[in-house]
């Protein structure tokens, strides 16, 4: 997986000059933790699966996880996704800027308890989905 700083400008895949970077984590690099399970933040993110962006042919697997095999997102305990192959946007209004997020992204928030930005959780909570 690329490894890009959060809140640090999205050149990854062209973009616009607002989009900044989430949630890109790697093995080595430090990220903030969680010390409570985040389940309204991974439902809203859910929720955006839909309508993901940026999707790639190659698959992206998690650096944090020992094994080294494809993510699946279980949703309802029935309808399985695959993650790592395709990005988020998640657009912050006040601030007029987009947040630019793999949608590994889950998975490193249920699995590996990262904790995102505040500025990227409000605007995650403010976007009608
Ligand atoms: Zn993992």
């Amino acid at each position: 997986m690329t490894y890009f700083k959060d809140l640090t400008k999205y050149h990854y895949l062209k973009e616009e000059d607002v989009t900044f970077n989430v949630g890109w984590l790697s093995a080595v690099n430090y990220y903030e933790v969680s010390s409570k399970p985040q389940p309204r933040l991974v439902s809203k993110l859910r929720l955006l699966l839909s309508k993901s962006a940026n999707k790639t042919r190659g698959i992206h697997f998690c650096e944090l996880c020992s094994k080294q095999k494809p993510i699946y997102d279980f949703r309802n305990g029935k309808r399985k996704v695959l993650l790592g192959s395709a990005e988020l946007r998640i657009i912050n209004q006040e601030k007029k800027i987009i947040y630019a997020c793999p949608d590994l992204i889950i998975h490193y928030i249920e699995c590996h308890k990262y904790k995102p930005p505040q500025e990227f959780i409000n605007a995650l909570y403010n976007l009608k989905v």
